[in-house]
């Protein structure tokens, strides 16, 4: 129901509109799929992504000979879930912590304000309702107010935050970090990082001295690095996501903000053209809002 709520904008937006594509029509031509196109652009899908779901409904007509106005959601819904778990979103579990693999080490990156720290918080507290022993580490040290915030979610949710004073190197606040975790047999670590893109290579070289710093002490670590993306923004979180894959080797998505926008579709054009599999997404401001993502229900959320 939370899923289904926080698609509401999105749903209605696409659905309308699709429903203006159709209207009057008997069956699927090529003045539908060209209205079809339309709307999935319009939605945020992103026109490669775009391309690809209207060729595979295409080569279904062709195949099919008629295919009915009223079947093309059921026939889009297929095409989507199949986009989606191609690209590796099946499982709907989000991490899954090995206990064999302690601490386990995320590494989340993303840009100021996109919901990095809430995120954090969200994600140490669904771990520690699992019963993990959690550790966050403040490697923002370039502002205050990361750090605050990630102390306020430490304390709302009951695990150690790392911290050094403000301006010291993040790859020492992360050394710091994992030794703690280490020496108190924690099963997760979370690094919280800077996001700071107007300086590409800057970006780059930090978020590699990180990494290099933390393997002294956990060899495999970064187990994952997490970026996170404000889905509100559209296609703007789309050229982020091109940014910091290029600066580093992200291995998971979250999205946020999916709640009060009509943009969730660049889930979809992310995902499939970045090849990277979405593992959250956020649909609110509280603790439990974060949902491990879910191709399946988030496909019905949009289509039922
Ligand atoms: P950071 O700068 O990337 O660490 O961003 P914050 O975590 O401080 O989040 C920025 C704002 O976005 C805060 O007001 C959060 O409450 C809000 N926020 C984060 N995630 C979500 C979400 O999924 N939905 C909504 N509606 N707000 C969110």
């Amino acid at each position: 129901e939370v899923l289904d709520q926080g698609l509401q904008k999105t749903k209605s937006s696409v659905f309308e509109k699709i429903a203006r594509a159709v209207a009057g029509k008997a069956k699927v031509d090529d003045e539908i799929l060209d209205n079809l196109e339309e709307v999935l652009i319009t939605s945020d899908v992103g026109v490669e992504t775009t391309v690809e779901i209207i060729k595979r409904i295409e080569e279904r007509v062709a195949r099919d000979k008629y295919v009915g106005a009223s079947e093309l959601n059921r026939i889009l819904r297929e095409e989507i879930e199949s986009l989606l778990v191609e690209t590796g979103n099946d499982n709907g579990e989000g991490f899954v912590i090995p206990a064999d693999k302690k601490p386990y080490v995320i590494m989340v990156v993303g840009v100021n304000g996109v919901g990095k720290t809430t995120t954090i918080g969200k994600l140490a507290y669904q771990f520690k309702q699992e019963g993990k022993r959690v550790y966050l580490g403040a490697a923002d040290t370039f502002r205050a107010a990361a750090v605050e915030q990630l102390c306020i979610w430490g304390e709302r949710v009951g695990v150690p935050v790392v911290k050094q004073q403000m301006g010291s190197d993040p790859a020492s606040v992360a050394f710091d970090t994992l030794s703690s975790a280490k020496a108190n047999d924690a099963d997760v670590v979370l690094i919280d990082t800077a996001g700071r893109l107007h300086n590409k290579v800057g970006l780059m070289n930090e978020l590699t001295k990180i990494k290099n710093v933390m393997k002294k002490v956990v060899p495999d670590a970064p187990n994952e690095i997490l970026l996170v993306l404000d889905g509100s923004t559209g296609q703007n979180a789309f050229e982020q996501a091109k940014q910091f894959i290029k600066a580093t080797d992200v291995t998971s998505l979250a999205i946020t903000k999916l709640d009060g926008t009509a943009k969730g579709g660049v889930v979809l054009g992310i995902s499939h053209q970045l090849k990277v599999p979405v593992k959250y997404i956020g649909l609110g401001e509280r603790m439990q809002d974060l949902q491990p993502f879910n191709s399946k229900s988030f496909v019905e959320s949009l289509f039922e």
